[in-house]
């Protein structure tokens, strides 16, 4: 498979802009009319807003915010909101996000599973890796001894377009570490975030 480009440029929006405004004309819209005169523009700054995780960097992101804990309980955060766009339409996908892990003695700051997660949302995505990029993030990050990542969302591409589908969703899970080797560690994440 070849490798995505991870780009810490900004994009141009200049030129983003540019190319929007020909798609408008093309769809058979004017461009210059009011309500779209200005499109081009937050279409750019919108599509670069959402896109920023390509340019943010795990270990910024997480900035040293751990604490030391003497236990080895699992933490789990569930009910992460999570907005991402699919790599095959452009087109949002939206759901939850639930993190498991067991520390080996270092915990994250629970702001920091969010902005993990939003740092592998911003981007043209599919579910299935994204979990997976979450899960190693927390595992690299945590140095856990095991992490689970399930995410449950809804695709416009699928409720809008295609098999119009409105109330499919869509369940992903990534396990790493004891919540892969150890049926009973998985069960106990699945309970929490039930
Ligand atoms: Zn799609």
């Amino acid at each position: 498979m070849k490798k995505r480009v991870e780009s810490k440029k900004e994009p141009d929006q200049k030129k983003i802009a540019a190319h929007v405004k020909a798609i408008i004309a093309e769809l058979g819209e004017d461009p210059e009319r009011e309500g779209l005169r200005k499109t081009p523009e937050r279409v750019a700054k919108s599509l670069s807003f959402l896109t920023r995780g390509y340019r943010q960097d795990l270990k910024k992101v997480v900035n040293g915010a751990y604490f030391t804990s003497g236990t080895n309980h699992m933490v789990v955060l569930r009910d992460i909101e999570l907005y991402s766009m699919c790599e095959h339409h452009m087109l949002p996908f939206c759901g939850k996000c639930a993190i498991g892990y067991i520390s080996k003695g270092k915990v994250l700051g629970v702001s920091k599973l969010a902005r993990i997660v939003d740092m592998f949302a911003r981007r043209l995505q599919i579910q299935e890796r994204m979990t997976e990029e979450i899960a190693n993030a927390v595992m690299a990050e945590s140095g856990a001894e095991g992490v689970g990542v399930v995410i449950r969302a809804k695709h416009l591409c699928m409720m809008m377009r295609g098999v119009e589908k409105q109330n499919s969703e869509m369940t992903t899970s990534a396990v790493l570490g004891s919540f892969r080797e150890d049926a009973k560690v998985r069960e106990e994440f699945m309970a929490l975030i039930k």
